[in-house]
């Protein structure tokens, strides 16, 4: 038995994890590695359990190609990526760019392969990337770029220091999203001096913990945040000397907010007036005070406005920039592009005319686009690590559009739904087996990376998906195989110089060469693929990044602990990525240092942004969805102790919760002649579900919840739980984002008579 560090790949806090192993590869004990710099030994009860996703009845071991009956035979790689790079060449020389679209790139903690798919999507000359976070985050990334001047100024809560925080749409209990989550709720709750809120239509796991918890009608959290934001304003507790050194606009602001009615408002979220005037007063005069957010308002009615109130909150109470408050960090790793659809140059897709928000284009017109555009449509398609047949709204649109397609391939670790409709299905190596990253590096002032090395061999004839991506780039002709004057350079230089040599060498090849330089992640892989042990050049993509960061921040990378002038700090610092197992901290910023990372020209946050304030001065006449036909709401994706993405398919690693229940109020279920364990029949306006009903008291009458994480037909089994996005449709999403209504969902139920 050994013990090997890594980190859990299930939410995007990626705690890091000392794992036992015997000599067979099996999992043993699994527990926090208190030497990780972020999670320090912190983990929950999710990931004791991750031998369920390294060994499973789904995993991939072999390339497949699908027959004309639908069975799938083994093939080799190369006969797989040779058919696969002819057709897509094929499909780009024939159709263009507009032709191909590339879905997902990478889940929790495995990102380095969508750096490499990116590539593909340049050589097939498309800008079509669509991804889960453009179902999820694109509207809060939009609001970002017009406050802050770029989307890839994203924003972090600093809940551990401070004195006051509102939870809004969320639960951190269950969803983590926070430091040591649970650790760091249970220290609020202790404190008398600090101040914990909820708003939330559920009384979560959180909200009894809290001091406070507005449990408002779902979807009505525009109206509670707008009448909490007008009552600072009416109040005077604005931070007047906050906004006038740090933002321009506030004057529109306030003028849109003195317009609330705030009572009414209030009405319509249905909670005491008296306690939101008490939240409102106590936030805004607390010493320190944050805001975090999460799925619950990013995936019902009102996204992008909920996003720009949520903002407004800590910016006109002066709650930003400071220990306590909200800030914007840094990033080694840039997740985030962005793409301000001001500009001309945007591509728009060409069904819908959306545009991109930070680069990803919405999953809830990717069916559109393959099925109504005729010439101009998407006829290829290459998914990663993504499982949209269940995780994207509107399944059966999905599974038409995806079968219309003229080459579907899905890189995955497991046979995925989604898998099952491909042409071809390439097996990838598990997050264990392979060089990874954990990419969601989201705070500050202190900042950190886990490099997590392969902690097993090879399984089956998996590839990395740097590597299926490099040999498909190849056999495209869009890199050679052989770059001989790199791979010279890349023999001799990097061991001692530390990379820095090569990486001018770099550079300059690509200055002369600027048709590589959408592919220099494939280009660095090859090259120091000599010189980087133990196969680790896949992460090769991360030495500039290094060195970027470095360059651009040197400050916050020397009081880190790193040593070294500009240039050679990046190349310390990916040193220390490469060697450091249990991952490092790569900034530490001052508070004051949040100034610099604001992209505005004048550095200053602009708080009237028109489209939004249009939106909020229509928001009054905002009628509820819900009929006497579909009476109650549904919020359809509810994080619980036993569910995960869709990596975890095996059933057995689940300990509760095994139909996936939906949550009901008992009185509701009483009125429905319902009781606990009953089946039932739960339908929208576009799909119907069986359900297994489960009581809550801490659900809102009339509201109704699901987990995600379900849907799976594992080994090719029964539907294992709600299939949600049978009751989803792609065209019920935010006017801007298009980020589906996923928390709002009018549905019916009814007993299921046995
Ligand atoms: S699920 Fe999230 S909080 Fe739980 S151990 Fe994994 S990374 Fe940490």
């Amino acid at each position: 038995m050994r013990t090997e560090k890594t980190a859990c790949i299930l939410c995007s806090r990626n705690c890091g994890l000392l794992i036992d192993i015997d000599e067979q590869g099996k999992f043993g004990k699994i527990r926090g590695d208190e030497q990780h710099p972020v999670s320090k030994g912190y983990i929950c009860q999710k990931a004791a359990r991750l031998t369920h996703y390294q060994v499973n009845a789904d995993r991939l071991t072999q390339p497949l190609k699908r027959q004309a009956d639908g069975s799938f035979v083994e093939v080799s790689w190369d006969e797989a990526l040779d058919d696969i790079a002819k057709q897509l060449v094929t499909i780009r020389e024939q159709h263009g760019g507009n032709a191909f679209a590339s879905v997902g790139g990478g889940g929790q903690g495995n990102h380095l392969g969508g750096a490499y798919l990116a590539q593909i999507r340049a050589a097939m000359k498309s800008k079509f990337n669509y991804n889960s976070l453009g179902q999820e985050k694109t509207g809060d990334f939009w609001v970002n770029g017009r406050l802050f001047g770029k989307q890839t100024c994203h924003t972090t809560e600093d809940v551990e220091h401070a004195d006051y925080v509102l939870f809004i749409g969320c639960n951190p209990f269950q969803s983590h999203g926070i430091p040591n989550a649970r650790d760091t709720l249970k220290e609020i709750r202790k404190d008398p001096n600090r101040t914990m809120v909820v708003i939330d239509p559920r009384r979560t796991e959180t909200a009894k913990q809290a001091d406070i918890h507005l449990q408002l009608k779902p979807s009505t959290d525009a109206f509670l945040m707008s009448a909490i934001l007008a009552i600072i304003v009416r109040d005077g507790l604005h931070d007047t000397e906050f906004l006038k050194q740090h933002c321009v606009g506030f004057e529109q602001v306030e003028v849109a907010l003195k317009q609330i009615p705030i009572a009414d408002y209030v009405a319509r979220a249905d909670v005491p007036l008296e306690l939101v005037e008490k939240v409102a007063r106590d936030f805004a005069t607390a010493k320190t005070a944050c805001v975090r957010i999460d799925l619950g308002i990013q995936h019902t009615l009102n996204t992008t406005l909920n996003g720009y109130l949520e903002k407004l909150l800590y910016l006109i109470t002066g709650n930003f920039g400071i220990k306590g408050g909200n800030n914007l960090h840094a990033s080694l790793v840039p997740v985030l592009g962005h793409t301000d659809e001001r500009k001309g140059h945007i591509k728009r897709s060409v069904y819908h005319q959306m545009f991109p928000i930070s680069g990803i284009f919405p999953p809830n017109i990717l069916p559109d686009e393959i099925l109504l555009v005729g010439e101009q449509r998407i006829r290829a398609v290459v998914v990663d690590s993504s499982n949209p047949l269940l995780t994207w709204p509107d399944t059966p649109a999905l599974e038409k559009a995806f079968k219309s397609l003229e080459l579907l391939v899905v890189v995955d670790v497991a046979m995925t739904e989604t898998a099952r409709l491909a042409h071809y299905v390439l097996p990838a190596a598990s997050q264990f087996e392979k060089w990874e990253f954990t990419g969601f590096n989201l705070e500050f002032p202190r900042n950190g990376f886990h490099l997590r090395h392969p902690l097993l061999p090879k399984y089956g004839n998996t590839l990395p998906e740097p590597e299926i991506y490099t040999r498909l780039l190849e056999k495209m002709g869009a890199i050679p195989k052989k770059l001989p004057l790199l791979a010279n350079i890349a023999r001799y230089e990097p061991k001692a110089s530390k990379h820095i040599g090569y990486m001018a060498a770099f550079a300059a090849f690509l200055a002369r060469n600027k048709a590589y330089q959408a592919f220099a992640a494939s280009i660095l892989y090859r090259t120091l693929n000599e010189v980087l042990e133990n196969g680790a050049a896949v992460a090769a993509p991360l030495l500039p990044l290094a060195m970027q960061f470095a360059y651009e921040h040197s400050e916050a990378v020397q009081r880190a602990g790193f040593k070294g002038n500009r240039v050679s700090l990046g190349a310390e610092l990916f040193a220390a990525i490469l060697r450091e197992r249990s991952g490092i901290i790569f900034s530490e910023h001052r508070y004051q240092d949040v100034w610099s990372l604001v992209k505005t020209k004048d550095k200053k946050i602009h708080l009237a942004i028109p489209e939004m304030l249009q939106e909020l001065r229509l928001l009054a006449q905002q009628q509820a969805t819900t009929t006497s036909e579909y009476p109650f709401v549904l919020a359809a994706g509810e994080r619980r102790s036993y569910n995960a993405n869709q990596i975890y398919r095996d059933p057995a690693w689940r300990k509760v919760d095994p139909h996936g229940a939906m949550r009901m109020h008992p009185q509701d279920a009483q009125r429905l002649n319902l009781v606990e364990g009953d089946k039932a029949l739960c339908a929208s306006k576009h799909g119907q579900i069986s359900v297994v009903i489960e009581f809550d008291e801490g659900m809102r009458m009339g509201t109704v919840s699901l987990p995600h994480g379900y849907g799976i037909r594992y080994n090719n089994g029964q539907v294992l739980g709600p299939e949600l996005n049978r009751l989803t449709a792609s065209n019920d999403c935010d006017p801007l984002s298009r980020t589906p209504y996923h928390k709002y969902v009018p549905v019916r139920i009814d007993r299921v008579e046995m």
